[in-house]
C-alpha cells in the first residue's frame, strides 16, 4: 500500500466501547498499537485534574470521576434528546439541550456535542498513527453500523473533520468485516456477516460480484448480546447463593458488580473449556464455589442465542435469498467466540463460518483494506451499501410518495415529476420523509423546503422534477426543478436528529402491522384529492359557461357535486369513486360539444394521474 510519501490512508473502527485504527502493511492489514502494545483505545473521554483525557487515561477515572467521564458516546451521535430513549441510562453525566434538542455534555466548565467528544477519540487515534509513521496522517475511512441513518453518518463525518481527518468514506461495519477476509477478491459470492457483541446483534447480507461489493439487506436486535449471557449466569449464581442460605446478594450494587465480573469470566472460560470453576466472594458473606459445565451453561442461554435466528431469516428474506445462496459466513464481535454461537450460525446458514481473524479487530482490519483501496492500490473494488428506510416526499392528500425503496443500494438517485394543484400557484412546499407507511403523517420528517418562482400557470401545467440523490456515505440531497422555467431549489439533508436502529425496526414492523388500514387510508386520500380537483374544475367550467347550461342540468350537477362532497367527508373511498363516476356521467352531456370538450379538458388537466402528482 501507500506508506510512501504520497498517501497514507488509515481505517478506523469508531466503536461504542473501544476504537481501533489500522492500515495495510504490504498486503496485510494491521491494527496499530500504542507504545505499551495496547490495540484498543477505550471510547471514553474524562475531565480530570483540570484537563481532558481520552482512551486508557480517561477510563482510569471512570469509577471515581463518573460524573465527568463520558462513554458510549456513539449511541448519541446524530440523535436528539427525544430520540435517546432508554439509552438515557448510559448518560449519567450532566447534559444540556440546545434549541434543536441536540445534546451538549458538560465536562469541566465547558459543554461538548457528541461529534466533538468522538473527535477527541479520533484525535488520539490520529496521534497514534502519526507517531507510528513519523509524519502527518490525514486521510481516513471510518466505519459505522449499517443501520446508521444520514444524520448519524454525517455526525461521524463531522467528528472526523473536527479531529483533523480528511474522511474519504464512511463504510458500513459488516462491509469492512467481509473485506478483512479478502472476500472482495473472490469469485462472485454472497456473504452473511453475523455480528454479536456485548449489547447488540447485527446481521447483514452482502453480495460480491465482479469486483462490486454491495449490502443487500441488514437486520438485528439492539438489545441482544454478551451481557444477556452474563445475566443468565448471574441468575444461576444467585440460585447457588440462595441454596447455600446466604440472603440478599442482589440488593447490593457492589455484590451485583462482583457477580457480573465473575459471570463474564466464567462465560469466557467456557468458550475454551468444557467446564469452569466459579468462586463467589460477596462482601461480608461466606465464599461459595462450584463448577459449571459448558453443557449446563449452553442449556440456560440457548433460547437467547436462538433469538438471533429470526433477524437472520428476515435479512435473507429481504435479500430474496435462502441459506443455500450464502457462500460465506463471517463472524464479528466478542460473543461469536462462543462455541454455541458458532454451531448456531453453522445451522442457520448450513456452513462453517469464517473465524480466523480476531472478531474484535475484524472491522478495523477491513476499514484498513477499504482505506488501501481508496489510497489507490486496488482500484478494482467499489463498495456499496443500502438505505435502511424508504425515502420520498409528501404529495396531495398527505400521501407518502416513495422515490427510493428501503434496502436500495447506494449511491443511488431517483426522479419523479410532480405538478401544481391550484391555478397560478407560484411556489410549492416540499416535505421530505423516510419510512414505510403509506401516509406522510405516519413517517418521519427529514426536511421541508420551498420551491419559489414558478411561473403562474393553470394547475397541472408546471412540470416539477424532484430528484433524490444519496452519495456513497448515505448523505441525501434533494433537488426540485420546474422544467420549463428552470427555477430550482436543492437541499442537503442534515436533519437535526437521527433514528435509532430500534426505531428503524419499529417503523418497518409498523408498516406490516398497519398494512391494510394504510392501504385503505392511501386509497381514500388519493380519491379525495382527485375529487377535490374534479370539483374545482367543474365549478370553474360552470362559472365560465353559465349561459350554456340549463337550470335543470345545473341542479343535477350541483346535486351530484353535493353527493361527492358528502362522500369525501365520510371518507369512504368506494363511495367517493362512485360519486366521481356519477359526476362524470352527469357532466358528460352538458350543453354543446364545445362546452363538453372544454369541461373535460379542465377535468383532465387537473386530475391526479399516474406519476404526476400534485403538491399544495
Ligand atoms: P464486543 O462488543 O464485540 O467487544 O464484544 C464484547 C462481548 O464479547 C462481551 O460480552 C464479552 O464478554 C464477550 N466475549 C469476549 N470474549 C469472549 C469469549 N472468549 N467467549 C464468550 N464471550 C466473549
Amino acid at each position: 500500500m501507500g506508506t510512501d510519501q504520497a498517501d497514507i490512508v488509515v481505517g478506523i473502527d469508531l466503536g461504542t466501547t473501544n476504537s481501533l485504527i489500522a492500515y495495510v502493511d504490504g498486503d496485510t492489514p494491521k491494527v496499530l498499537a500504542d507504545t505499551d502494545g495496547n490495540l484498543l483505545v477505550p471510547s471514553v473521554v474524562s475531565f480530570a485534574e483540570g484537563k481532558l483525557l481520552t482512551g486508557i487515561d480517561a477510563k482510569e477515572h471512570w469509577v471515581e470521576r463518573a460524573e465527568s467521564t463520558v462513554y458510549s458516546i456513539k449511541r448519541f451521535m446524530g440523535r436528539d434528546s427525544n430520540e435517546v430513549g432508554e439509552d438515557r441510562e448510559y448518560l449519567p453525566f450532566a447534559f444540556e439541550e440546545d434549541e434543536n434538542r441536540l445534546i451538549h455534555i458538560q465536562l469541566g466548565s465547558k459543554t461538548y456535542t457528541p461529534p466533538e467528544l468522538s473527535a477527541m477519540i479520533l484525535r488520539e487515534l490520529k496521534q497514534r498513527a502519526e507517531k507510528h509513521f513519523g509524519r502527518p496522517v490525514n486521510k481516513a475511512v471510518i466505519t459505522v453500523p449499517a443501520y446508521f441513518n444520514d444524520t448519524q453518518r454525517q455526525a461521524t463525518k463531522d467528528a472526523g473533520k473536527i479531529a483533523g481527518w480528511d474522511v474519504l468514506r464512511i463504510v458500513n461495519e459488516p462491509t469492512a468485516a467481509a473485506l478483512a477476509y479478502g472476500l472482495d477478491r473472490k469469485e462472485k459470492q454472497t456473504v452473511a456477516v453475523y455480528d454479536l457483541g456485548g449489547g447488540t446483534f447485527d446481521i447483514s447480507i452482502l453480495k460480491l460480484s465482479e469486483g462490486i461489493f454491495r449490502v443487500l439487506a441488514t437486520g438485528g436486535d439492539t438489545h441482544l448480546g454478551g451481557d444477556d449471557f452474563d445475566r443468565q449466569l448471574m441468575k444461576y449464581f444467585a440460585e447457588k447463593i440462595s441454596a447455600a442460605g446466604v440472603s440478599g446478594p442482589m440488593d447490593d450494587p457492589r455484590a451485583i458488580q462482583l457477580l457480573r465480573q465473575e459471570a463474564e469470566r466464567v462465560k469466557i472460560a467456557l468458550s475454551a473449556n468444557s467446564t469452569a470453576n466459579f468462586l463467589l466472594t460477596l462482601p461480608g458473606k461466606p465464599e461459595i464455589s462450584g463448577t459449571i459445565s459448558r453443557d449446563e451453561f449452553e442449556e440456560m442461554i440457548r433460547p437467547i442465542a436462538q433469538r438471533t435466528a429470526g433477524p437472520c431469516k428476515q435479512a435473507l428474506a429481504d435479500a430474496k435469498l435462502t441459506p443455500e445462496d450464502i457462500d460465506a459466513v463471517v463472524l464479528v464481535g466478542g460473543s461469536t467466540r462462543m462455541p454455541l454461537i458458532r454451531e448456531l450460525t453453522e445451522r442457520i446458514f448450513g456452513q462453517k463460518p469464517y473465524t480466523d481473524l480476531n472478531p474484535d479487530e475484524v472491522v478495523a482490519l477491513g476499514a484498513a483494506v477499504q482505506a488501501d483501496i481508496l489510497g489507490g492500490s486496488r482500484r478494482d473494488t467499489l463498495l456499496l451499501d443500502v438505505i435502511p428506510l424508504s425515502l420520498g416526499i409528501e404529495t396531495m392528500g398527505g400521501v407518502f410518495s416513495r422515490l427510493i425503496h428501503r434496502n436500495t443500494t447506494i449511491p443511488t438517485s431517483a426522479q419523479e415529476m410532480f405538478t401544481t394543484f391550484v391555478d397560478g400557484q407560484t411556489s410549492v412546499d416540499f416535505h421530505v420523509l423516510q419510512g414505510e407507511r403509506e401516509l406522510a403523517a405516519d413517517n418521519r420528517t427529514l426536511a421541508r423546503f420551498k420551491l419559489t418562482g414558478i411561473p403562474p400557470l393553470p394547475a397541472g401545467i408546471p412540470r416539477i422534477a424532484v430528484q433524490l440523490m444519496i452519495d456513497a456515505d448515505g448523505i441525501l440531497q434533494v433537488k426540485a426543478q420546474e422544467t420549463r422555467s428552470k427555477v430550482e431549489q436543492s437541499i442537503e439533508i442534515r436533519p437535526s436528529s437521527g433514528l435509532t436502529k430500534d426505531e428503524v425496526e419499529r417503523m418497518i414492523d409498523d408498516s406490516f402491522d398497519h398494512a391494510e388500514e394504510d392501504f385503505l387510508a392511501r386509497q381514500t386520500a388519493e380519491a379525495i384529492t382527485e375529487a377535490k380537483s374534479i370539483i374545482h374544475a367543474v365549478e370553474k367550467s360552470l362559472r365560465k359557461n353559465e349561459d350554456l347550461i340549463s337550470e335543470a342540468k345545473r341542479a343535477m350537477i350541483a346535486s351530484s357535486m353535493e353527493r361527492l362532497k358528502k362522500t369525501m367527508t365520510d371518507k369512504d373511498h368506494g363511495a367517493i369513486r362512485d360519486a366521481i363516476d356519477h359526476l362524470d356521467k352527469v357532466t358528460h352531456d352538458v350543453a354543446e360539444k364545445i362546452l363538453n370538450r372544454a369541461l373535460h379538458e379542465a377535468i383532465k388537466d387537473t386530475s391526479v394521474t399516474g406519476n404526476q402528482s400534485a403538491i399544495e
